[in-house]
Order: C-alpha cells, then sequence, then structure tokens
C-alpha cells in the first residue's frame, strides 16, 4: 500500500509543535509494516533545507485564481529519514523563515494545489492520501468537488485533527482561489459564513482521526465552534492515541541530553542532565525539580503559573524551570518572576530542542496544565525519560495519566486550571520526592510504559485497509 501524508511540518524539518513529530514518526512505523509511505511539505528557509542538498523531481505552474504560480518539487540527495520525502518548493509562498503566519490563506492554498498537481501528472497514484490540520484541509474537498482533480477523486482520504482550536477560516472573496468546483457544493466549504478549511476536511474526508479518544469524544461538546458537525460526522471519526518516536525519544541513545541512561541507569543519568541544568539555570540541585516545555498559549494554561509559583515557591522546598514562547503578556510574566525567586525559578524564553530533552532528562516532574489537550506528547517523553507527570485531566493526558492515588497509578492529576490544584499536586509531589525509595519506584515504573508508535500504526493500517475496501 502507498500512503501519502501532507502536512506543513514534519521533524526533524520543521517543527512548531506535536504535528511535526507526529508526521515525522508515524511514516517511519508505516513503513516498517506497509510497502511505502511519502510526505509532502512546503520547503521552508531554514537551517534544514540550509544545510541539506536537494535535487529537483518535477516543475511546473499551478492556478492559484488569476495568477500563475511556478513550483518546483524537490527531494533530498542524500535522504537519512526512514521514509520518503518531497518539498513543494513555491519560492514566494513558502520559502519563509517561519512556518505560520498571521495571513497564511494564499500560502497554504498554493501548497495545497501544488501538491494535488504533482500527484496528477504522476503514473503511480497512493492507495489514501492522509491530510494533516487545516492547512492541508481543503485537500479533501478538492478531491470530491475539484474538476481538475476528478481523476484522484476515487482515492481514499484520512483526515486528522491535531488541534481544532486552529481552522484556518477565511472569507468567501478568496474563493475563486479554489480550484473550479461545482457550485453547488459550496455549502461544504462553508462554516458560520466563512470558508472553514478544517470544517470542509471534516465534511469531506473519508475518515477523520484525532490524536486520542478522549479528545475525540470531547469535539463533540468543545471544538471551538464546530461540534454540532462532529457529532454529526461521528460514524467516520477514530480517536487514535498518538506514540513517541521511540528511536529520537530514547534516553539511552539521545544525542541532545547530557549524560544518556538506562531504567538502571537513570538515578545517576538523571542526575548528571539535572546538574546541567541546575548548573545553568542557578537552581539548588537538592530541591526537586519541576519543569515545562510548550507554547505559551491559552490552552496549555500556562498563564497561570506566574501566580502558582508566587504561591508555591514560598515554602522554598521545590524549584522550577519553564521553556516556553508564545503569547508576549506571558513571556513577560515568566521573565518578572525572577525576581525575588533566585536560586528557585527560572525560565527559557524561545525555543530549544536541544534544551527540551535536557529537562526531559534532568527535571524530576513535568507540569502540564492544559486547558486543552488533544493528545499532548510532552508528557509520554517525560514518562519515557522518567520524569513523573503533574497533569489536569483533559484529552490525551487523560489517556495516558493515572493519578497515584489510584490502582496502578504514576502520575499527579488534577481536574481545573486553578492554581491551588496545582500546588496541591507539588505537595504530593515534593513528598514523594522525599520518599527516595518509592520516588525511584514510580520512576522505574514510569519508564517501562510503551507509548511506541507500533500499536497505533497498526490502528492507522486497519483504518486505510477498511477505506481500500469500500
Ligand atoms: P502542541 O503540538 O500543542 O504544541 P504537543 O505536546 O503535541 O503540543 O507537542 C509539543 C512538542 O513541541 C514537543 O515535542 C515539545 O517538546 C516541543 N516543544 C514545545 N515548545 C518547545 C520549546 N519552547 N522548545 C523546545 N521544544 C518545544
Amino acid at each position: 500500500m502507498n500512503i501519502t501524508h501532507i502536512s506543513a511540518e514534519c521533524y526533524p524539518i520543521a517543527k512548531v509543535g506535536g504535528l511535526a513529530d507526529v508526521v515525522g514518526a508515524l511514516p517511519k512505523y508505516l513503513n516498517s509494516k506497509i510497502t511505502k509511505t511519502q510526505v509532502i511539505m512546503p520547503f521552508y528557509n531554514n537551517s534544514f533545507t540550509n544545510s541539506n542538498t536537494f535535487k529537483s523531481v518535477f516543475k511546473s505552474k499551478i492556478k492559484l485564481g488569476n495568477q500563475d504560480v511556478a513550483f518546483n518539487i524537490k527531494t533530498l540527495v542524500n535522504n537519512t529519514l526512514d521514509f520518503n520525502i518531497y518539498f513543494i518548493d513555491i519560492p514566494e509562498f513558502l520559502f519563509k523563515e517561519y512556518v505560520y503566519s498571521s495571513n497564511d490563506t494564499e500560502r497554504f492554498l498554493a501548497f495545497q494545489i501544488a501538491a494535488l498537481d504533482w500527484l496528477l501528472s504522476q503514473d503511480t497514484k497512493p492507495d489514501v492520501i492522509h491530510c494533516h490540520d487545516h492547512h492541508t484541509g481543503l485537500i479533501p474537498f478538492m478531491l470530491q468537488e475539484s474538476y481538475k482533480y476528478n481523476i484522484l477523486n476515487n482515492i481514499p482520504n484520512v483526515f486528522t485533527i491535531h488541534n481544532a482550536q486552529y481552522q484556518g477560516s477565511f472569507s468567501h472573496d478568496n474563493m475563486s482561489l479554489i480550484p473550479e468546483f461545482n457550485f453547488g457544493k459550496v455549502g461544504l466549504l462553508d462554516w458560520n459564513g466563512q470558508i472553514n478549511p478544517l470544517a470542509a476536511a471534516i465534511k469531506c474526508a473519508w475518515a477523520v482521526t484525532t490524536v486520542s479518544p478522549s479528545y475525540m469524544a470531547e469535539l463533540t461538546t468543545k471544538a471551538n465552534g464546530l461540534e454540532t458537525l462532529l457529532k454529526a460526522e461521528q460514524q467516520k471519526c477514530y480517536g487514535i492515541l498518538n506514540g513517541i518516536d521511540w528511536k529520537v525519544w530514547n534516553p539511552e541513545t539521545d544525542s541532545f541530553i547530557v549524560e544518556n541512561y538506562t531504567v538502571k541507569t537513570a538515578q545517576k543519568g538523571r542526575l548528571a542532565n539535572k546538574k546541567y541544568l541546575c548548573d545553568k539555570f542557578n537552581l539548588d540541585i537538592n530541591k526537586p525539580l519541576f519543569g515545562f516545555i510548550g507554547r505559551l498559549v491559552y490552552e496549555k494554561g500556562s498563564d497561570i503559573f506566574p501566580d502558582t509559583f508566587k504561591q508555591s515557591l514560598t515554602s522554598k522546598n521545590h524549584t522550577v524551570l519553564l521553556l516556553g514562547s508564545g503569547d508576549k503578556n506571558q513571556e513577560e510574566a515568566f521573565i518578572n518572576l525572577k525576581n525575588n525567586n533566585e536560586g528557585l525559578y527560572n525560565t527559557f524564553i524561545g525555543y530549544n530542542e536541544a534544551l527540551s530533552h535536557i529537562v526531559y532528562a534532568g527535571a524530576d516532574f513535568l507540569l502540564m496544565p492544559s486547558r486543552v489537550e488533544p493528545c499532548g506528547l510532552n508528557q509520554m517523553y517525560a514518562l519515557r525519560y522518567g520524569t513523573i507527570p503533574i497533569v489536569r485531566s483533559t484529552g490525551g493526558l487523560k489517556d495516558t495519566v493515572i493519578d497515584m492515588a489510584l490502582p496502578n497509578g504514576f502520575g499527579f492529576c488534577h481536574e481545573n486550571v486553578e492554581p491551588q490544584e496545582i500546588i496541591n499536586n507539588i505537595n504530593r509531589a515534593v513528598k514523594l520526592y522525599n520518599n527516595k525509595k518509592e520516588f525511584n519506584n514510580v520512576r522505574k515504573k514510569i519508564m517501562n510504559i510503551d507509548h511506541s508508535w507500533d500499536a497505533s500504526a497498526k490502528e492507522y493500517i486497519k483504518l486505510y485497509n477498511s477505506l481500500n475496501q469500500i
């Protein structure tokens, strides 16, 4: 079976969040079980594209409204990824230093049209087209309704919602950018008076998946306006928990971390990583270290950290290190929190892949007070590295973390995004940390939990097979 993934992000080429990790990992696991998987993504102006060599395999022009826009399909000369990858190079739209901006309508429409034009030109067509998030949300519609893609419309397509908060809506005034389609079907594009790529994908895709069973259930009551649509389309919706890339996220081999370790050597290896963090960020190594890694946006609940730590750090019995970037008010509040908390608190504002790995390897606990967390990869990385998660029970966090008070529990859970609830769990965690025997037992237990892609990839294959039999 030939599977083609189309996505705006793919690790290690371009990463903003979990979407990249998933699209960089799932194809590897599918490849080991299915004949061939390829990823199509934009060609950005970033460190990966600047430090690798590419060759052109196809050139053509798309029509974007009245404009003729030239595009070039490139591939890697030395591909060390475990799957085929093709880049859509459209210099004027996609070749930017960023992945997303505030005005992406034309950029990602050009990307989607070029991807389909290229598939159209190929003799061998994919058996399944798998699209990810709203940047590729118009593909299921175009496959079904745009005249020029008629020949592709019997190819099953799967659409995965990684985050329903972002929908990519734009005005009907831009409708002429979409390749000509049967106007009687314009309703498929519309949601609340706008063209909504996420809604169009949910309506038109053969199957819709989300990244955890609990998030799938939540979307019928909380989907940023798409609740009724998701309820109506339930029969073709599936919640499949993401896995983690066992090869990239492995404390035994991870080249980003200060000292590698196994379950057996975790105590020593993790201490070396904690020491690095404590030296670099001036934190007391003898106290339990609570970490956070993430985009500083409302959904992540990180806005309540300043209030939380102003209170919790008065106890002086723990330390905190926050890594993230995003909302400028949050960034400023994180920096201001350094005042009066020297030796107990620090923050790194920015995106730093290497540092994130060291935090997973060196922090004792990882905080995730998310308001919305479709799957969440951080808690699964934390488990693999032996860092105990403290999470708000929502979405994928609910599916992957069991509170210590329950049978087989190993983490700390809270129900609400409230400073006091986090503080209560920090207190429980400090108590556990001070009971060294129990703390080490929990650490051993979590490092042995298997969240590799194997199980989830099998679910996707089952879905692809079922669609090919329709
Ligand atoms: P989301 O996709 O909503 O951002 P996920 O939990 O699915 O959340 O994935 C987040 C990914 O991004 C993880 O790999 C995490 O380590 C990484 N990440 C987030 N913020 C940063 C940062 N500031 N520096 C390094 N890595 C980050």
